[in-house]
């Protein structure tokens, strides 16, 4: 009896605490794809190995405060795909693998991002893959099939939301390339078009924006892997801070913001390149996080992920073990490699990885619980056992604005 009147007086505590906090003005979501648990501790062991030191340096937003895990399954699979984990995180509703933003039985669901816009707040959407690719996309778009890549695009020309960024459009004249280019079409519906940050700075006075890669750099892809990277490239941080300048105003915005090519080097099973693709997403972050230093008491960051990928483990078969230093002669992804058909490389990096102990199991996804990391005002919301359906809920619940 004494321990549930305690409880009770926490609870009641902690509601009261929570009432206090300010509605979220600022909100920052970011979507590592196929960042897990795994994806996370192993870039901190290896910050640490870099050191020369047995341990883990934390990423920015393993530091926050408050810490949750969601289930991923969707309506039909236990192992979700992109397209089905992305409706959930943007509308609260679950779907079948492959379907985007839709019912299992056709119907189309609002994201939270029309909700958000409509309450007033700017809205920005960005990817370091392709801006129709099935993350961004469910914030934006309802189509029965995530590969309906020319039906996305159109549909991303409707929706005026201020901002978008990522690397370029997958099929710009449709499948058979017999549609008329969506660029213009976008253009007629009130957006200015910049190809990288030079041109940004130029542009950043226009009414709406899209912000794609660099023209000249395989601008219809994705933004190019950390380790494969030029300088002039652009990069994740580089779109985020873009999107804070163009975003900020009085009455607040909404960023979502996805690590979009985890997922990739998980597929591809190439730690180096995960690795390096987590750490570019924690820089992202941390100019968030800079942002919130700015803006205390109004600001609020979740951190998370749609899957995990690869069966990623730290370590593998049977000793207690892992060499880093194996990883140190891998100089470009190998995705890279294999489309410059330098296949002898792709199967060094594979042997490189079973010498580090490196452990994948799947080249594909797995149905593990992902980590939910918070911070800023009501970002309690976010602690314990959730579901994926549960965070933009959660989020809306934050600013203030009806599910
Ligand atoms: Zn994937």
């Amino acid at each position: 009896m004494k321990r549930l009147f305690t409880i009770l007086t926490i609870a009641v505590l902690f509601a009261s605490c929570q009432q206090q906090q300010p509605q979220a003005k600022y909100v920052f979501y970011f979507i590592g794809d196929g960042m897990g648990l795994a994806q996370v501790s192993l870039a901190e062991v290896w910050l640490a190995d870099q050191n020369g030191d047995i341990g883990s340096v934390p990423l920015s937003f393993s530091e926050f405060p408050v810490l949750g895990t969601a289930t991923t399954h969707s309506a039909s699979n236990i192992i979700t795909c992109s397209s089905a984990a992305g409706t959930a995180l943007a509308t609260g509703e679950k779907t079948k693998n492959g379907m985007l933003g839709m019912t299992p039985d056709t119907l189309p669901i609002q994201a939270l991002t029309y909700k958000i816009k409509e309450a007033g707040f700017k809205v920005g959407v960005t990817s370091t893959v392709t801006i129709d690719h099935a993350t961004p996309a469910a914030f934006y778009a309802s189509v029965p099939s995530r590969s309906d890549y020319y039906d996305i695009s159109l549909q991303l020309a409707e929706t005026n939301f201020d901002f978008f960024g990522g690397g370029g459009f997958i099929q710009p004249e449709g499948k058979e390339k017999d549609k008329p280019h969506v660029i213009p079409i976008i253009e007629e519906a009130g957006y200015t078009f910049a190809y990288g940050m030079e041109e940004f700075e130029e542009l950043k006075d226009a009414e709406k924006m899209v912000l794609l890669q660099n023209k000249d750099k395989k601008y219809l892809e994705a933004v190019p892997f950390a380790i494969d990277r030029d300088e002039e490239d652009m990069t994740h941080a580089d779109i985020i801070r873009a999107a804070i300048e163009f975003l900020d105003n009085e009455e607040g915005f909404f960023l979502m913001s996805e690590g979009g090519r985890i997922d990739w080097s998980c597929h591809a099973n190439d730690a180096l390149t995960t690795i390096l693709e987590t750490i570019d997403m924690d820089l992202a972050v941390q100019i968030a996080v800079a942002f919130a230093e700015k803006h205390p008491n109004e600001t609020l960051i979740v951190v998370t992920a749609d899957h995990e990928t690869g069966g990623l483990s730290l370590g593998w078969e049977k000793r207690y073990t892992m060499h880093f230093d194996q990883l140190e002669e891998q100089t470009a992804s190998k995705d890279k490699l294999l489309a410059d058909g330098k296949k002898k490389e792709v199967e060094k990096i594979e042997e490189m990885n079973r010498k580090a102990r490196v452990g994948w199991t799947t080249s594909s996804h797995t149905g593990i619980p992902v980590p939910v990391y918070a911070m800023g005002t009501r970002s309690q919301l976010f602690g314990g056992r959730i579901d994926n359906t549960d965070i933009p809920k959660k989020i809306l619940e934050a600013m203030g604005v009806p599910f």
